[in-house]
């Protein structure tokens, strides 16, 4: 293996409470979003973060081991069958966890790691919020898988903004 590789096994096997994670977790917690649990057993899947009263359920993806559509991580070059395969599973497990939590109910909010870094944490940790606090409102409800970050930055700008409008003509904050 390289050492590209083992370094993902390595962190693979403390897969559990990343750095990302802990990232989003302190986010929630600083916008007052408490009273979640850490991958909770009776939800399929087992998300990284879920509001069972919300029914919202948070994963926060690694890059390489979901292999992110943003930042298309490289394969390894060794034992490229191998990751090819192990790659496909997780996918299909990501598949079908979805489809599970959305048939019961659950809005999947999707977090990448590479949207929790640095220069990129304010925007995406803002739409987190913003899409698990819709989904506690009246207005939401609608169980399906909301991936932070898809949209390019220009429409997602738009979107909020029109979304801005829309709530100000109701007379809402
Ligand atoms: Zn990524």
């Amino acid at each position: 293996m390289t050492s590209e590789a083992t370094r993902h096994v390595m962190q693979a096997n403390k897969s559990k409470n990343t750095t990302p994670e802990l990232t989003m977790r302190a986010a929630l917690r600083e916008a007052g979003l408490t009273g979640y649990r850490l991958h909770w057993k009776k939800a399929p899947g087992h998300p990284d973060i879920c509001f069972p009263g919300r029914k919202v359920a948070i994963f926060v993806n690694g890059c390489f081991w979901h292999r992110c559509p943003h930042c298309c991580p490289t394969l390894p070059k060794t034992n490229a069958r191998f990751w090819e395969e192990k790659f496909a599973r997780n996918a299909a497990r990501d598949a079908r966890d979805d489809a599970l939590l959305v048939e019961g109910g659950w809005t999947v909010i999707v977090v990448w790691e590479c949207r929790l870094k640095k220069e990129r944490l304010e925007p995406t940790v803002r739409d987190v919020i913003l899409e698990v606090e819709r989904a506690g409102s009246s207005e939401g409800g609608v169980a399906r898988v909301i991936e932070i970050g898809s949209l390019p930055a220009w429409r997602l700008g738009l979107a909020r903004r029109r979304l801005g409008r829309r709530r100000g003509r109701r007379g809402r904050a």
